[in-house]
C-alpha cells in the first residue's frame, strides 16, 4: 500500500492493509464477499408485500444475485412518508430467504432493534444517516453479523474509516464499506457517485468495498453505467434497487430498475467482470505469497 495512505489514515490503522492482512474475506452462507466472486445484492428499497418481495427475490436470484436487499425499517426524510413494515417486513424477508436461498441484507436504525433484526438478517445495513451513530455501531458489532456500513452523505473517506475502525474495535472484523454517493453542489442527480473513493478504499483498506449506484444516481437510467464504473474501479460487489413495478414503488421508485432493466445491467457487466478476473487472481496469489513468506520469516 502507498505509504501516503498510512499517514493520511493513521487514526484508523486496523482497517488499513498490512503485510499480514491484504484483503478481508467475509463468509456469508456458502459464498464469500471480498474474494474472487463479484457479489450482487439486489431488491426493493422497501419491503412492501410478500408477492413483491418473493417475485423480486426469485428474479434477481435467476439473474445472478446472491443477496436480497429490502428495508423493513426505513429512514425517511419526511415523518409522513412510509416508515417501513417493521417486524412484518422482517418476516417477509425470512420467507423470501427460505424460498430463494438468497442471503438477506436489511437496515437497522436503532440499537434497540439490533437483536431483532439480527435474527432475520445475514448482514446488518447501517444507513447513510446512521454512519456516525456510535451506539448503533456498537450494538451492530456485538450482534456478530457482518455489517454493511454505508458512507454518510456528507462523510469524508476518513470519517467512514473511523466508523469502520469502531466496529472492528468493538470486536467485529466483518465490515463491508459501501460507497453510495455524497452531497455536492451538483443537483441534477440525487448524489454524486464517488468512484475515486472506491479506488482509494481498495488501495488503502483490506475491507471489501460495495458500490450502491442506485442511491448515488437517483435515476434508474444511470444505474447500469455506474455499476460498470464500480466494477472497473475495483468494487467487490453491488447493492442495487430492483422492483417489479418501479412506478408503483412505495419508496425510491425513480432509481429502481425493473426486472428487464436488472437483466440488462447484469448482462452488460459481463465483459467488465471478465476483465476483473485475471488481475484479481494474480493479486490474491501475490498477497498469499507475501503472507506465506512473512509467516515463514516469523517461524525462521
Ligand atoms: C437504502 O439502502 O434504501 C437507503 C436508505 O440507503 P442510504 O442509507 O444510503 O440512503
Ligand atoms: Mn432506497
Amino acid at each position: 500500500m502507498c505509504e501516503d495512505w498510512r499517514d493520511r489514515f493513521a487514526e484508523t490503522p486496523d482497517v488499513l492493509k498490512s503485510a499480514r492482512l491484504q484483503q478481508t474475506i467475509v463468509q456469508v452462507m456458502d459464498f464469500e464477499i471480498g474474494g474472487d466472486e463479484f457479489i450482487t445484492m439486489a431488491g426493493p428499497c422497501s419491503v412492501e408485500t410478500e408477492s413483491q418481495l418473493l417475485a423480486t427475490a426469485d428474479h434477481v436470484r435467476r439473474a445472478g444475485a446472491r443477496i436480497l436487499r429490502g428495508g423493513a425499517f426505513k429512514p425517511r426524510s419526511s415523518p409522513y412518508a412510509f416508515q417501513g413494515l417493521g417486524l412484518e417486513g422482517l418476516k417477509m424477508l425470512a420467507r423470501a430467504r427460505q424460498e430463494s436461498g438468497l442471503a438477506i441484507v436489511t437496515e437497522v436504525m436503532s440499537e434497540i432493534d439490533v437483536p431483532l433484526v439480527a435474527e432475520y438478517a445475514d448482514i446488518l445495513q447501517i444507513g447513510s444517516r446512521s454512519m456516525e451513530n456510535y451506539s448503533l455501531l456498537e450494538a451492530a458489532a456485538h450482534s456478530g453479523r457482518p455489517v454493511l456500513l454505508k458512507r454518510g452523505m456528507v462523510a469524508t473517506i476518513a470519517d467512514m474509516l473511523h466508523s469502520a475502525q469502531c466496529i472492528l474495535d468493538f470486536g467485529n472484523p466483518r465490515v463491508l464499506l459501501c460507497e453510495r454517493g455524497i452531497r455536492t453542489f451538483e443537483t441534477s442527480m440525487r448524489n454524486t457517485f464517488d468512484a475515486a473513493a472506491i479506488v482509494l478504499l481498495k488501495q488503502a483498506s483490506h475491507l471489501p468495498v460495495i458500490a450502491d449506484p442506485s442511491h448515488a444516481a437517483g435515476h434508474r437510467n444511470l444505474v447500469p453505467p455506474l455499476a460498470r464504473i464500480a466494477v472497473a474501479a475495483g468494487a467487490d460487489g453491488l447493492l442495487v434497487e430492483v422492483h417489479p413495478h418501479p412506478d408503483k414503488a412505495w419508496s425510491d421508485g425513480e432509481q429502481s430498475l425493473d426486472f428487464a432493466g436488472f437483466d440488462g445491467m447484469m448482462a452488460d457487466l459481463g465483459p467488465y467482470l471478465a476483465l476483473r478476473e485475471r488481475p484479481r487472481r494474480e493479486r490474491v496469489q501475490s498477497w498469499r505469497e507475501t503472507v506465506e513468506s512473512c509467516s515463514m520469516e516469523a517461524v525462521g
